[in-house]
């Protein structure tokens, strides 16, 4: 007997303003739309929803920076987009099938040069246009690129989207059940900030420890004078591991954190004091129980 296994991970959802991005995720979650935080989050993923199936969990995040940059900070944030877009299990490219192909597309098109992440082609609107039309602008699109999928919808009417949804599942890895059924609305700040102080971890150790790095916010708390207290712990396999982390005099440490926290800082608009430690806990892969612990565990 073959037992079933859990998949979960990031599906990014990227496409030019009015494609209908916001209308397609509210008909794919619907009413359970478990997560939506309002704060601005200028730099990295705004976690946007989460789809609970029977037997996975999918993390819709959205990426913004992807159009073309207007000023500096834009063209930062472009850098920082289509590096998260690396890291994602799967990219949805939400197009608008009623709209002709243009200059804007051209750009995300360019964008994506490079990315290895599965992308599926989501042409949206189905329920506005006539046959021929959408033949020639799938054309259009799979001419310059090819795409893990291309699939016609509606989010709309409804069109086409369950089977969307099915072939998303097929993409995702085995993977633990990242968010609780229910969740709570700190829940999706403590899994970014989790995400910042990991990705800022394996960027600063030039990656040494990759797959043996989780990070666990474990306490937030607001504080006097628009501070909050953040308590995080990254957790490695072995005490070698731990010692890279740490650093000479624990400069390496330092260095995490103090990158992690201007990040948190934006994220959150305070300040942040943030308690950073690191802790070896072996084979914590393999505990399915701790896992569950991890804002963010991600391999
Ligand atoms: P976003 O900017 O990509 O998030 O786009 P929105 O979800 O806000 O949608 C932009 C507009 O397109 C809204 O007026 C939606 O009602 C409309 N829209 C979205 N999806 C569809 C669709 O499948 N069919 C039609 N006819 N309109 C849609
Ligand atoms: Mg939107």
């Amino acid at each position: 007997m073959t037992e079933e296994v859990f998949r979960s991970g990031f599906v990014s959802i990227i496409g030019r303003p009015n494609v209908g991005k916001s209308t397609l995720l509210n008909k794919v979650v619907g009413h359970k739309v478990a997560i939506m935080s309002d704060k601005p989050q200028t730099t990295r993923n705004k976690i946007q929803a989460v789809l609970n199936g029977p037997s996975g969990q999918v993390v819709f995040i959205d990426t913004p920076g992807i159009h073309k940059p207007k000023h500096k900070l834009g063209q930062y944030m472009r850098e920082v987009a289509l590096r998260s877009l690396a890291e994602v299990d799967l990219i949805l490219y939400v197009v608008d099938a009623s709209a002709k192909f243009g200059a804007g597309e051209e750009y995300i098109l360019a964008s994506l040069e490079g990315i290895d992440t599965p992308i599926f082609l989501i042409l949206n609107k189905l329920d506005k246009v006539h046959k021929d039309q959408l033949i020639s602008l799938i054309k259009a699109y799979t001419s310059r690129r090819e795409f893990t999928q291309t699939i016609p919808v509606s989010a709309k009417t409804g069109e086409n989207t369950e089977k969307m949804v099915s072939l998303i599942w097929e993409y995702l890895p085995e993977g633990p059940r990242y968010f609780p059924l229910d969740m709570v609305t700190d829940q999706p700040e403590r899994l970014l900030m989790a995400e910042l102080i990991r990705e800022k971890a394996l960027y600063q150790t030039k990656e040494e420890v990759p797959h043996a790095l989780a990070v666990v916010v474990e306490q937030v708390e607001q504080r006097p004078e628009n501070t909050v207290y953040v308590s995080a712990g990254i957790y490695v396999e072995r005490d070698s591991q731990k010692a890279i982390i740490i650093g000479k005099q624990g400069n390496m440490l330092k260095t995490i954190g103090s990158l992690a926290r201007q990040d948190m800082e934006a994220l959150l608009g305070s300040k942040v004091y943030l308690d950073l430690w690191v802790r070896v806990k072996k084979d914590w892969r393999q505990q399915d129980r701790d896992l569950r612990l991890f804002g963010y565990v991600h391999e």
